[in-house]
């Protein structure tokens, strides 16, 4: 929205030059002139932004933005180019103004000067616009305004995302569909990385890497923000990704940060590149995802260089030793929202369109989302006969009915648990501190834990009904 603002003002502001100068040139009223250009190119530009944030976006759109480069571009230029003039040429600022009465009507080789002027200017701006999307915006202003021509000194955060399940895949479907796999996920992750001020600094394989200086990145965690973002995209996508390529799209990463240089090199490809052992880490880090099991690493050196990260959950894994690095690196283990049972690794983990599949709507919501069911609303509040209260999700024995009681709350209470079958973690929504509790087999939230229950443990298990089921005997 403020792009489309920001759009706005420029075409105003150009119509508003063309006008007042074109009018000036051929003696007639100047002020009037820019009146019309202004409402010329307010209306010109609005006609385009809409065709490329409105109609882009949807099939047809698609298949245009994603043809070859000079498809593209052409047919583009002649459709922006021809709205362009349709609106000079119709006089329409006049009109809307009621000035076209008391100005004559402007000579043909002025109407044939705005025509080519339209066209030309067209040319120039989608030209930029267009080119930029094969070399990066970020990475063209700065090979443009030379901003790195002497190398530069300077601190970056560095993204590593890793494609899971791309290999296994490969042996599956074979190359070509793992190219348009990699292609899908790629271009979702595009416009988080543009949101959250990004830069694709290589795809590499499976892998692609992102790039911010600490200065861009570091209020509101924008890289780590950036990455939920990317996994919500993907995780949006995942019922598409299923029917088209039997899987979904899984990522890990690694976030680290640290001095580079920062400089172009290159004679005929020039390209902007960055030199330093923060890159090599971060590959490093990017490996250790999978040797420490957990999805998604952050260095404390990147994480003093963020503000805004108390959003997110961090376990310290402390200083671990990483292959071909002879100092141990201060290691974080992060997940979205405050609860840390997120970056858990469990021995039943499934995608949440998976999720979906298996689960109600309202066994999601508390199972997966750690939501809680209405008090009263569980029949198995007043479940009293000898059993075993087993996980929704996996029946995993979670606890015996010898150890249930009834708490008056409206929700199941226990106890204690069978030995091992729940894991807690620290839940900080609500203002509070409290314990939450999930299944240790597939991760799922039963409820919390509260330092008021009876004897022998004065623990209360306070668990969502709906997130367990009842096997009698
Ligand atoms: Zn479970």
């Amino acid at each position: 929205m403020r792009l489309l603002a920001r759009i706005l003002l420029a075409g105003t502001l150009v119509g508003v030059a063309f006008g007042g100068l074109i009018n000036l040139a051929v003696g007639r009223s100047g002020l009037t002139g820019s009146l019309v250009g202004a409402v010329n190119g307010a209306t010109i530009t609005i006609v385009i932004g809409s065709i490329e944030i409105l109609w882009l976006p949807t099939r047809r759109g698609l298949a245009l933005q994603q043809a070859p480069f000079l498809v593209t571009f052409g047919v583009k230029w002649l459709l922006y180019g021809a709205v362009i003039t349709a609106v000079n040429v119709a006089a329409w600022g006049e009109r809307v103004l009621g000035v076209l009465a008391d100005a004559p009507l402007p000579p043909s080789s002025l109407t044939r000067l705005s025509v080519v002027f339209s066209f030309v200017v067209t040319f120039g701006f989608l030209f930029v616009l267009e080119v930029s999307t094969i070399v990066g915006r970020r990475t063209l202003r700065n090979i443009v305004l030379g901003r790195y021509h002497r190398p530069r000194a300077e601190e970056r955060f560095f993204l590593f995302v890793d494609i899971a399940g791309s290999t296994a895949l490969a042996e599956r479907i074979g190359p070509a569909a793992v190219h348009r796999f990699l292609n899908r996920v790629f271009r979702l992750a595009s416009d988080p990385i543009d949101d959250y001020g990004g830069e694709i600094y290589q795809y590499v394989g499976d892998e692609m890497v992102v790039t911010w200086t600490v200065a861009e990145g570091r209020d509101d965690a924008r890289p780590i923000a950036c990455l939920f973002a990317i996994r919500t995209a993907l995780d949006e996508a995942a019922p598409k990704f299923e029917r088209e390529f039997g899987v979904a799209a899984g990522i890990r990463a690694a976030l680290h940060a640290g001095p580079v240089i920062s400089g172009e090199v290159g004679g005929s490809k020039r390209d902007i590149v960055f030199h330093g052992d923060v890159m090599n880490t971060a590959a490093r880090l990017e490996q250790a995802t999978r040797d420490l099991d957990r999805r998604f690493l952050v260095s404390a050196d990147a994480l003093s260089r963020l503000a805004g990260t108390e959003r997110y959950a961090f376990e310290a894994l402390g200083p671990q030793a990483l292959r071909g690095r002879a100092a141990p690196v201060e290691i974080y283990a992060c997940a979205e929202g405050t609860d840390m049972s997120t970056t858990e690794r469990f021995e039943i983990s499934k995608t949440e369109a998976e999720w979906r599949k298996v689960l109600t709507p309202e066994q999601f919501r508390v199972l997966r989302k750690q939501g809680t069911e209405r008090a009263g609303s569980s029949p198995l509040d007043k479940e009293h006969g000898r059993g075993t209260f087993v996980c929704a999700a996996c029946d995993l024995p979670l606890f015996a009915s010898d150890t249930k009681y009834d708490s008056r709350t409206g929700w199941p209470s226990f106890w204690a648990p069978i030995e091992g079958a729940v894991r807690n973690s620290a839940d900080r929504s609500f203002f509070t501190v409290r314990t939450e509790v999930h299944c240790r087999r597939c991760g799922g939230h039963l409820g919390h834990v509260f330092e008021d229950g009876p004897k022998p443990t004065g623990l209360r298990y306070c668990m969502n009904g709906v997130a367990l089921q009842f096997r009698r005997g």
